[in-house]
């Protein structure tokens, strides 16, 4: 009998409607073991969500959370997912369970049971499996990966399992996930001449203070936070944040360039400023733009400011235009698919095969299974796109992509600012990873950007 034979069984699942940073329903589970092991994760909405990720399943009941409740993933779970696993799914066989789950839904999209209800379930086995193991949930992680030492136990000589991530921290924020008017989403530092995980994130601190200062100085401070933790200010311009940022960077005492101590990313986030002909729209600026002339404002941009990372420079299915871009900037620059890959194992072997972007987004609730996620990011590392790991707009206090990052030894991570306690978890988790790790840990640092040409 399998229940009896398999501490690592799953013996119950139950999922309940939560609420993330914005105050929207999401999907928490709960995984327990027949060992008694206990698992729980709560997955993570997005605002500016590309049109080919999985299905986010919501209730559409205008009565409640003006349709966004999420009871129907929760029922799914409670109802038909944890009584078709209860006895028969082995938490600590991740390929196995994520295959059941794929199956119990039976749609690509996962559109049956939304991919916010199997991701849940998915992750929260994960945990559990590590909490039998008693190891923390990234040396689980290691070991799924494999690090080619044989052993499975993730812990060789590589990145996997012990390389904490150069994080990309949000300052200034536009698009749909803040106010002040902005069409392009992110303005990020990369501390790039941090020497330590805790060392690139005090130095984000002090660029975000510094461009608090500066705002400050020349407006009403009253910009609020938006929904990653950074500044939303109402600039005229887009040029502007970068300026700001730089500015900033050096009023904290940092040297702003891409051999120095700071340099400069930006998640265009191009999909959500498209208009139907297939242009772009600044509306801030009052300026719209072919595929190719976005692509050589970016480049332009790229010379006047040390932009070493540009996600989703252009549009999710402009794959024309980002052939342009890639030409244009692929040596030089990182360039990371997010609403063009949407962390899918096919569409980022499409990318890979025309020689598109050089970098993915990992988003587990795109694709909506652990081993879907891990395949993506294997697949990313045997084709040379470097992955990073990101949080969505809509986040908890649910900490998973921090191990997942050091677990596979992703070497970048987008959390969002520096403020908001959802961000903060993650960030914190990573320091009390690099404190555990102690001389065996490893900070990626600038080697994340290995095999560009930055300075240039
Ligand atoms: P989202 O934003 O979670 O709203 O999609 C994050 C991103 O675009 O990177
Ligand atoms: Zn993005």
């Amino acid at each position: 009998n399998f229940i009896m034979t398999n501490r690592t069984g799953i013996a119950g699942v139950r999922a309940r409607e939560v609420l993330d940073s914005r105050g929207n329903p999401t999907v928490e589970v709960d995984v327990r073991l027949e060992c008694g092991a206990f698992g729980r994760a709560i997955v993570p909405p997005g605002a500016s969500t590309g049109r080919h990720e999985a299905v986010e399943l919501r209730d559409g009941d205008p009565m409640r959370y003006e349709g966004k409740g999420t009871l129907r993933a929760v029922a799914g779970v409670n109802d038909i997912i944890g009584p078709a696993l209860r006895g028969r799914a082995d938490a600590a066989d991740q390929s196995d369970l994520d295959d059941r789950l794929c199956r119990l839904d039976g749609t690509a999209g996962k559109s049956n049971l939304g991919a916010n209800a199997i991701l849940g379930v998915s992750l929260a086995a994960a945990h559990a499996a590590a909490a039998a193991e008693d190891v923390p949930l990234y040396r689980h992680i290691a070991g799924l990966v494999g690090n080619g030492d044989g052993d499975g136990n993730g812990s060789g000589d590589g990145a996997v399992g012990r390389s904490l991530p150069m994080p990309m921290v949000n300052i200034i924020s536009g698009g749909r996930h803040a106010s002040g008017g902005l069409d392009m989403q992110d303005f990020l530092a990369i501390p790039i001449g941090a020497a330590t995980y805790r060392d690139a994130l005090r130095m984000a601190v002090a660029v975000y203070r510094a461009v608090g200062r500066i705002l400050s100085q020349t407006g009403p401070y009253a910009y609020g936070v938006a929904d990653e933790g950074g500044y939303g200010p109402p600039l005229p311009c887009h040029e502007d944040a970068l300026g700001l940022l730089y500015d900033a960077a050096r009023l904290a005492g940092y040297r702003c360039a891409a051999d120095g101590d700071i340099a400069i990313g930006i998640d265009v986030a191009a999909t959500e400023f498209m208009t139907g002909d297939g242009r772009y729209a600044l509306a801030a600026e009052g300026r719209s733009f072919t595929a190719a002339e976005l692509a050589d404002l970016l480049a332009h941009w790229r010379v006047a400011y040390p932009i070493i990372s540009i996600e989703d420079g252009l549009g999710e299915d402009d794959w024309d235009g980002w052939q342009y871009l890639t030409d244009r900037l692929g040596a030089s620059t990182q360039l990371i698919g997010d609403d063009l890959f949407t962390t899918n194992p096919q569409r980022l072997a499409r990318g890979a095969d025309a020689g598109i972007a050089n970098a993915v987004l990992v988003k587990p609730n795109q694709i909506g299974t652990l081993t879907e996620t891990l395949a993506t990011i294997r697949l990313a590392q045997e084709r040379g796109y470097r992955p990073v790991i990101s949080a969505r707009s809509g986040e908890t206090e649910d900490t998973t992509i921090a191990d997942l990052a050091v677990g596979t030894g992703a070497g970048q991570i987008k959390i969002g600012s520096v403020t908001r306690s959802e961000r903060l978890a993650k960030y914190n988790r990573l320091l009390r990873i690099e404190e555990e790790l102690g001389d065996a840990g490893r900070f990626a640092g600038r080697d994340a950007f290995a095999g560009l040409d930055l300075v240039k």
